[in-house]
């Protein structure tokens, strides 16, 4: 079955790039209807109109995952437009690393705001509904760093954590009633991730690391989504952990 997302709808957020671009591209190319949010406007633009001309139904979100309302209003107006909501896909973070010495505390809120309160918000905002219909698949995308904390990641690594317990948590909640709560733990992609690091060190640092080994594609991942909500509606894919070759 080349399409076994027919029929689905999916919602996609941080996908104005990256992980999210091509994961909104791998649903709708396996026949899901894909709601795709973020906040670049132009970028979205542009991944709309390649998502119609392959023959999709897409709806184009302005979203902040900071805004609480925001992340309601994304969720009621899919569910509106496109007819339902069945894949929730929480992709839409920022990774600024740092030293906790010295840190700009901005950075810190910014993270946690947009990593933790944007997954939790989101996943309240689609969860009760999922329910409800005793089915829906909610994909939050984590990272190395979930699980192993490193110097100079701290707060990045302690927001990633809180998305691994939440999922987990929420996981054993819905467990029973149809719904699937996962997580996908990419290492190293290559993606516009890094451009926004405040701290000159620790944006030379990972530049480094990224120019030491062949880093994964978008599409890497994006195909691990796929694995995940494609699976038969007894199978649940927990955890996938995707780490470039050459990655420690
Ligand atoms: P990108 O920077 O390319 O993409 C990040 C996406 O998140 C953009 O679409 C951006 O859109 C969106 N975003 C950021 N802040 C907000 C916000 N407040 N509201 C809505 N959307 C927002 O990086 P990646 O594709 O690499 O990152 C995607 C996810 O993958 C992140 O959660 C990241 O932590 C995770 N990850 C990435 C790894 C990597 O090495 N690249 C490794 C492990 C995990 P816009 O700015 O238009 O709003």
């Amino acid at each position: 079955n080349s399409r076994p997302l027919q029929g689905r709808v999916a919602l996609v957020t941080g996908a104005s790039s990256g992980i999210g671009e091509a994961t909104a591209v791998a649903l709708a190319e396996a026949g899901a209807a894909v709601a795709i949010g973020a906040r670049r406007k132009d970028r979205l633009d542009a991944l709309a109109a390649k998502l119609r001309d392959g023959g999709a139904r897409v709806l184009q979100l302005d979203l902040d995952v900071t805004d609480e309302q925001a992340c309601t209003a994304a969720v009621t107006r899919t569910r509106e437009e496109l007819g339902g909501l069945d894949v929730l896909v929480n992709n839409a973070g920022v990774m600024l690393l740092g030293t906790i010495v010295g840190a700009d505390p901005e950075d810190w809120r910014r993270m946690v705001q947009t990593n933790v309160m944007g997954v939790m918000y989101m996943t309240h905002a689609a969860i009760e509904g999922m329910v409800e219909q005793g089915s829906g698949d909610v994909v939050n995308m984590s990272s190395v760093a979930g699980r192993t904390a490193r110097k100079g990641a701290g707060v990045y690594n302690a927001s990633k954590w809180a998305v691994n317990a939440f999922s987990e948590s929420l996981r054993q909640e819905v467990t029973g009633r149809g719904v699937r709560i996962s997580l996908v733990e990419p290492g190293a992609v290559a993606t516009e991730l890094t451009d926004h690091i405040t701290q000159p060190e620790a944006k030379r640092a990972s530049q480094e690391m990224a120019a030491g080994m062949t880093r994964l594609q978008a599409e890497d991942i994006a195909r691990a989504v796929l694995y995940v909500v494609s699976q038969p509606q007894h199978v649940a894919v927990n955890e996938v952990l995707v780490r470039p070759t050459d990655q420690e």
